[in-house]
């Protein structure tokens, strides 16, 4: 009998709002109304949600919780996954470990408050770990990491352990319990869209919302030709996605994905999923 093939699309929202404008020192009026525009987007996204019955997962950090409690509830009360986004948005890398230990203790608490269970989910601000952070996240009870990009329609299984030098080949370490279920910047909204002045560079951004959704689409359409089972994620941040224009576009791809058969799931539910599927971890 031929096996049943499954294309799951999980959708996900890193609902920052101001913090990652704080977290780079971007602390005057008009970053930090960026930020603000979030909470609309967030209820323009619920609302395509709901209207499409779709649960999806969203990232949300300990500031957003504590600054919009009102959309954080919506977000429960829509049945999405509350996933771990740090406390502040600050990179990782820029802690020590006690540091960094605390920011995930403190978010959690807020996710727990929140929704009544802790994450499951973990994605890094700035999509970067630390040589602590696994060890951190499997200390503390997570499912998954969706902060690596070693992967596209496969989740895999985090390593600890390995080692590069140059000149030397790559070392790789043992397998954990923590699955990652991979991301791409090209599947990201914000380096398509987001226009960013800093004292350093300039991101130009501004791409029209069509193009990049139509890239967005291919993604899935590769998927559903190459593999019988799979789980493609897409990262948006409600200030960026949530504009007029793009949402237009974001809605148009959502219903095409639909009438080709995507399953829309949960990151959660996705690596659990395939965590049945995979078997334990190779040691
Ligand atoms: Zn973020």
């Amino acid at each position: 009998m031929p096996a049943v093939s499954r294309h799951i699309v999980c959708l996900t929202f890193d609902f920052d709002t101001m913090s990652a404008f704080i977290a780079r020192g971007l602390t005057t009026p008009m970053p930090l109304s960026r930020g603000e525009f979030g909470a609309i987007g967030a209820r323009r996204l619920l609302g395509a949600l709901a209207d499409r019955r779709i649960s999806a997962t969203w990232f949300v950090p300990g500031f957003t919780i504590a600054t919009y409690p009102a959309e954080c509830e919506a977000i429960v009360a829509g049945g999405h996954e509350i996933g771990h986004h740090s406390w502040a948005h600050i990179p990782p890398a820029a802690q020590s470990r006690d540091e960094e230990e605390a920011d995930l203790v403190r978010a959690n608490s807020a996710i727990e408050r929140l929704s009544g269970r802790k994450a499951r989910g973990y994605r890094s601000p700035t999509w970067d770990l630390t040589p602590h952070t696994i060890d951190l996240l499997l200390t503390h009870g997570f499912l998954y990491d969706s902060s690596l990009m070693g992967g596209d329609f496969w989740p895999y299984r985090v390593r600890q352990g390995d080692r590069c030098a140059l000149g030397e080949p790559y070392h790789f370490g043992a397998e954990t319990e923590l699955i990652e279920m991979p991301v791409d910047w090209s599947l990201d909204d914000l380096p398509h869209f987001e226009y960013l002045r800093t004292p350093r560079a300039i991101h130009p951004g501004l791409q029209p919302a069509r193009a990049v959704m139509d890239s967005w689409l291919d993604e899935f359409l590769y998927m559903k030709k190459t593999v019988d089972w799979g789980a493609l994620s897409y990262t948006m941040h409600p200030y960026v996605i949530g504009r007029g224009y793009r949402m237009l576009a974001f809605e148009q791809l959502i219903d095409r994905l639909m009438r080709e058969g995507a399953v829309f799931m949960t990151m959660e539910a996705a690596a659990r999923e395939w965590a049945e599927r995979a078997g334990k971890p190779q040691g």
